[in-house]
């Protein structure tokens, strides 16, 4: 059967997604938000959001994006649950498959976000979910009591060891430099916080356990650290593969845009998906306005 033409589709629904939504529902454009695995984006996993304006107070990321997802609701955005495998950008109907169905469009904004990226160093692939992790508030718990590390310099690093550092006894950061990348202010509470070791310009070589779980990391001084969990936090890549060959994506999978406008005629992009540099939850709900603005100029000078 034909899938009905939509004004806009709109994939993803982290910030970037559902700020697009509420935008383009305002504009009467009726606006379909896909959803999928990830629904309501990477912000769900933190725990205490202090730098997205309008909270005097720590938001837990979940608590802010399901009252997001609700403003975007009441505004009138319809919400499909599926996952995108493929799109077909070619024609002047812009085309999507996903695992439950097919869609068309006149416009369409990509709002994927990014993923955590693993380090595929030994031993990772066997002890993921068994003691190895890329969330620290979905799998913190599991580790009450006990000695965690955290991998990784940046902003996720330092807030994952900060929230570990809560639960756990004793929490090591290994960095592979003699600095942070994260902000000001979450380096001076890590490194004021006692049960939080650092151990700078340190690697791991090898995620160890007795083939059913991590209990250790041995590290590049020949070291070897027990621990029970270790948590993954050395970056993220945008979620774009799907898009491949149908979009321009630069060498490490952003999507190309200027004003949020992609390589297609129709086609925006909005959020981590297509921002290398700042990945900001603020930022990502900035250019999800810009899209939905761009895609209403669009749909009205093609009247
Ligand atoms: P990031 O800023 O890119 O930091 C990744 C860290 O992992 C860096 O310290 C990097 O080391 C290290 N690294 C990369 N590859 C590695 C490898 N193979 N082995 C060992 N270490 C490796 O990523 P992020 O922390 O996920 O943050 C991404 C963005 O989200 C940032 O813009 C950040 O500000 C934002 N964010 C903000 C918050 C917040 O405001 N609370 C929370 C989470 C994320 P080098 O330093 O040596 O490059």
């Amino acid at each position: 059967m034909m899938a009905a033409m939509e004004n806009v589709i709109i994939i993803g629904s982290g910030p970037a997604g559902l700020t697009a939504g509420i935008y383009t529902a305002r504009a009467g454009l009726s606006p379909l938000v896909i959803e999928g695995m990830n629904a309501l984006g990477q912000l769900v996993q933190t725990r205490e959001v202090e730098n997205f304006p309008g909270f005097a107070n720590p938001v837990s990321g979940l608590d802010l994006m399901t009252s997001m997802r609700r403003q975007a609701e009441n505004a009138g955005v319809r919400f499909a649950m599926d996952e995108i495998s493929a799109v077909d950008f070619s024609g002047s109907v812009l085309k999507l498959s996903g695992m439950t169905g097919d869609y068309s469009s006149k416009t369409v904004i990509i709002a994927t976000g990014a993923e955590a990226k693993w380090t595929g160093i030994e031993g990772e692939s066997t002890y993921r979910n068994r003691g190895i992790s890329a969330c620290a508030t979905c799998d913190g718990a599991f580790h009450k009591g006990k000695s965690v590390a955290v991998i990784g310099g940046g902003d996720t690093a330092l807030s994952d060891a900060l929230h570990l550092s809560r639960i756990c006894e004793r929490v090591a950061i290994i960095h592979r430099r003699d600095k942070f990348r994260g902000t000001r202010a979450l380096v001076e509470r890590v490194l004021a916080t006692p049960n939080i070791d650092v151990k700078w310009n340190t690697t791991v070589v090898s995620f160890d356990g007795d083939g059913g779980r991590l209990n250790a990391i041995t590290l590049s001084d020949a070291s070897r650290l027990e621990i029970s969990g270790a948590f993954i936090a050395v970056g993220h890549a945008p979620k774009t593969a799907f898009l491949k060959g149908a979009l321009e994506l630069d060498e490490n999978g952003y999507i190309r845009v200027e004003n949020t406008h992609t390589s297609r005629p129709g086609v925006f992009a909005a959020g981590d998906c297509a921002d290398p540099n700042y990945k900001q939850a603020v930022s990502a709900a900035g250019t999800g306005a810009e899209a939905a603005l761009e895609a209403q100029r669009y749909l009205e000078s093609a009247k």
